[in-house]
């Protein structure tokens, strides 16, 4: 991992950065380029208007590791809001949401019975929550969870990370339940004896667990995969494989993050594959966006531009 990717990681976690970078207009600008804005209402406009291009939506509010029972009973209502307003608007979007954004920290049972009202109104407004994978402490809790949840309603899928050694057995554990899984790099600093160090492992792992998600057991399991991922090789590389598998559309779908890799969208929704488009929104984005930047370090020189832009 590079050093600027882990200073990155390891600022994203940093209090008095939070608090004084999300002062700064300069930062507050450069964020747009990730997201639409603040508000539920900006979040919607982006979704109908990269519907009409043929992609579908992912809705997240941005939050983790809340701190008091509240903040949990007002998130989880303001998802149970989300799936109320999204339906009469005709918008194909679906929710994403963080365990500690619903309590983990807390009470693992507040968490699991917030996922379960969100996953009860999933099935009655027709749609789909899909649980992110925060950092390596959180995987077996987020798993316990998902297996919960899914045990009620196959409305509800899992982030898995390809950095991690153990993705390829929780994926072989949870393959049998036709599980929706999202496969991810994954975001966070983890250490060597956790998760891949180089790059191009994490990218090779990503690839196996990818096919053996699109494999015949797999579909016939029930499972359906997200290939969330901007990166244009094993994007064409998967895009091949599943040609040459004849793997139908409604085993898989491309998942993306708004603002990122744009041309590639175009390309995947040309090529008429699924693609959905993750749009974030909320006022708490400083460590998502940090850790955007860590994605891509040359994104820093954006900001750094736009200091002396003004
Ligand atoms: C829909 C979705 C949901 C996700 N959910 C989770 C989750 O629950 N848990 C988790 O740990 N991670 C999650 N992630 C983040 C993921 O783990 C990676 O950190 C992120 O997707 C970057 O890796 P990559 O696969 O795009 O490939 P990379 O190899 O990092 O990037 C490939 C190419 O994509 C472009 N790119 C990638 N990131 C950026 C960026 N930030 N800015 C500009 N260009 C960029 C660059 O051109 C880069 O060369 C999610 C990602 C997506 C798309």
């Amino acid at each position: 991992m590079s050093l600027a990717r882990k200073t990155l990681l390891a600022l994203s976690t940093n209090a008095w950065l939070r608090d004084h970078a999300t002062k700064t207009a300069f930062v507050r600008r450069s964020v747009s380029a990730f997201m639409p804005g603040e508000r539920l209402e900006d979040a919607m406009d982006a979704a109908a208007s990269q519907q009409r291009k043929g992609i579908g939506t992912i809705f997240t509010r941005l939050g983790e590791n809340v701190t008091r029972v509240e903040e949990a009973d007002e998130v989880a209502r303001h998802y149970l809001d989300v799936f109320d307003r999204v339906q009469p608007a005709g918008l194909r979007a679906q929710i994403s949401v963080k365990p500690t954004q619903l309590g983990l920290d807390l009470d693992k049972e507040l968490c699991f019975n917030h996922l379960r009202a969100l996953v009860e109104c999933a099935e009655r407004r027709d749609n789909f929550v899909w649980i992110d994978m925060e950092s390596s402490p959180y995987v077996d809790p987020t798993i316990d969870l998902f297996r919960r949840a899914r045990a009620l309603s196959p409305r509800v899928g899992i982030a898995l990370q390809a950095y991690l050694y153990r993705t390829v057995k929780d994926i072989e554990d949870l393959l049998p339940l036709g599980s929706a899984i999202r496969l991810v790099k994954g975001a966070y600093l983890e250490p060597a004896d956790v998760a891949f160090p180089q790059k191009a492992d994490v990218d090779d792992n990503f690839f196996k667990l990818a096919c053996r998600l699109l494999s015949d057991d797999a579909q016939k399991a029930g499972g359906l995969l997200h290939i969330a991922t901007h990166d244009p090789v094993l994007a064409g590389r998967l895009g091949a494989h599943i040609d040459e598998r004849r793997v139908p559309t409604t085993a898989y779908e491309y998942a993306m993050l708004y603002g990122i890799q744009r041309p590639l969208q175009e390309r995947l929704v040309r090529a008429g594959r699924p693609l959905r488009v993750l749009i974030a929104y909320g006022e708490y984005w400083f460590p998502w966006y940090m850790r955007r930047l860590a994605e891509r370090p040359a994104n820093v020189w954006f900001v750094v531009k736009n200091v002396f832009a003004r």
